[in-house]
């Protein structure tokens, strides 16, 4: 192993870990490291390459998981890594990944900085993808929540939809300074004054995509308020609010939808942006005993970036 990602996740299983998988399990569904021995049988890597694991392991045989979406795996009690569903994570000095087929080689990029490209990155790619026909010239996209998935996302629709102006909004000074060095064309202040400048921006139309990071009751009702008729709004936060949708809101025919991580091929893109230099994750390293403090300080809201953790130094 070379690095596993602390995710915000974790510190939900820390507080009910009872999701019907046998305790103990080790944590750590971000993970990157270096191949150290292949099983029989196996081809295609030879000890020593650098590679980050995909981590939402699926049955590999259904249709969802043969176009690449183990994410959405049709077969059920698949042994996702660190607790996700009930296999051992790579919080350890090393990690057993069932098949070549999660691997993805790295090339020159260091394990233990781009680990969490497999979730944070992965996941904020996939939310944004399918909406990637809406934001040409003129458009706009709403980046609401700038902490550490908001800052990925600004960066990879800076480089995939160049022409749109992007636009962050969170309740945070430092981070919305940060989303103005990763590429927001406007960074606003949540609340009724930033609704009111999305909709002057948008000359009264709203945003053609919408993304909530968040995902509480007052996000929300902000999206489906920035929103335009035809648009997308997609929520990412696990905030667990509820969205009224009826005739009035949100705007005609915007679609709304609930994306979970994101596919193999998805995953194979986020390296090759990472590779070019056009996304980067702010990371802190913790040694494997520093584990827990390391989850304390995110449960804190300590950590700038994400805190990696890296057994092998
Ligand atoms: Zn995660
Ligand atoms: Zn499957």
């Amino acid at each position: 192993m070379g690095g596993a990602g602390a995710c915000h996740s974790d510190l939900h299983l820390l507080q009910a870990p009872a999701q019907g998988f046998a305790l103990p399990f080790t944590l750590g569904h971000e993970n990157a490291g270096w191949i150290e021995k292949m099983g029989p049988g196996t081809t295609g890597f030879a000890p020593g390459d650098a590679v980050i694991v995909y981590g939402p392991w699926g049955c590999g045989l259904c249709v969802n998981c043969r176009q690449g979406m183990e994410n959405y795996c049709q077969a059920t009690g698949q042994p996702v890594p660190g607790g996700l569903g009930g296999a051992d994570g790579g919080m350890a000095e090393y990690l057993l990944v069932p098949s070549t087929r999660h691997l993805i080689p790295l090339g020159g990029l260091d394990p233990r900085d781009v680990a969490p490209l497999s979730d944070a990155g992965l996941t904020s790619y996939h939310a944004l993808k399918r909406s990637l026909h809406l934001l040409g010239p003129g458009s706009t996209a709403v980046v609401i929540g700038a902490g550490g998935l908001g800052q990925m996302a600004i960066q990879m629709l800076r480089a995939l939809a160049g022409a749109a102006t992007i636009v962050a909004v969170d309740t945070s000074a430092d981070k919305l300074k940060i989303a103005g060095t990763l590429g927001a064309d406007a960074a606003l202040v949540s609340g009724d004054g930033a609704v009111a400048t999305i909709r002057d921006i948008t000359g009264g139309q709203g945003a053609e995509l919408v993304l909530d990071f968040v995902g509480v009751d007052a996000t929300l009702g902000m999206a489906a308020r920035v929103a335009r008729v035809l648009g997308h709004l997609t929520i990412v936060g696990v905030g667990a609010a509820a969205l009224p949708v009826n005739f009035h809101s949100p705007p005609h025919e915007c679609s709304v939808a609930v994306p979970f991580w994101g596919s193999v091929p998805e995953l194979i893109e986020v390296i090759a942006l990472a590779q070019r230099g056009k996304i980067r994750m702010v990371v802190e390293h913790f040694a494997l005993e520093e584990a827990a403090r390391a989850y304390d300080l995110l449960h804190d809201g300590k950590i700038n970036g994400r805190a990696v953790i890296t057994p092998n130094g």
